[in-house]
């Protein structure tokens, strides 16, 4: 099965042809040249609506099955946000240390136990039609830091510490993160969903 990812990203689609290295049959394409014939506004109230849209726009433009994700972070002390508007929290332009900042102002007196977060992932597949073949979702469970530390990463990875954890994300070495991600644990589900699809 040839799929399109939503995405012209190289970073992205590298880290899903490895975790889909052990599905048989199925070769990633990157949206590369046809990025520019694809606009998605983001406005789903949940990742996998904005995952879903994503997917569509890009079936419409090929006709090819089509692979898009969407993340974010959840913050329980402030009802769930940034949640979908997690790239853009601190405004339409904002940098990750902006969004950062903006965090950490937001939880100025909330204290270490009710500093509770996931980070959140869908992945959805949709056929050449945009008619949803697979949704697979992913959380990791932690808390935020009082102050950003670590280098690696992106995003929020500075002051996400994953539970069971002491560090931040962006302190844990790129391999260790990828074991525990939200991203990871959803792609392991949709592994576990491209084999059953393949199944005769
Ligand atoms: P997207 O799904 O790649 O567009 O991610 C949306 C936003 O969520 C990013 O710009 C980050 O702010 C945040 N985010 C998603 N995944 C991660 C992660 O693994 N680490 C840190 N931030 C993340």
């Amino acid at each position: 099965m040839r799929i399109i990812l939503a995405t012209s990203n190289a970073g992205k689609l590298a880290e899903y042809e490895r975790l889909l290295a052990g599905v048989p049959d199925v070769e990633l394409e990157s949206l590369e040249s046809l990025a520019g014939l694809v606009h998605v506004v983001e406005d789903g109230d949940t990742f996998h609506a904005n995952a879903l849209k994503k997917a569509r726009a890009v079936a419409a433009v090929t006709g090819v099955p089509s692979m898009a994700d969407d993340s974010g972070l959840e913050v329980d002390a402030l009802g769930g946000r940034p949640g979908v508007h997690s790239a853009r929290y601190a405004g339409t332009d904002a940098t990750a240390a902006q969004n950062n900042e903006k965090l950490l102002q937001e939880l100025s007196g909330v204290r270490g136990d009710e500093r509770t977060a996931r980070f959140r992932c869908a992945i959805v597949l949709v056929d050449g039609k945009g008619r949803e073949l697979l949704v697979a979702e992913g959380a990791c469970e932690g808390r935020i830091a009082a102050s950003p530390r670590g280098t690696h990463g992106f995003g929020y990875d500075p002051l996400f510490i994953a539970h069971g954890h002491q560090q931040t994300m962006a302190e844990l070495l790129p391999e260790k993160k990828n074991q525990i991600s939200h991203r990871a644990k959803a792609a392991t589900k949709l592994v576990a969903g491209l084999r059953e699809l393949q199944k005769p």
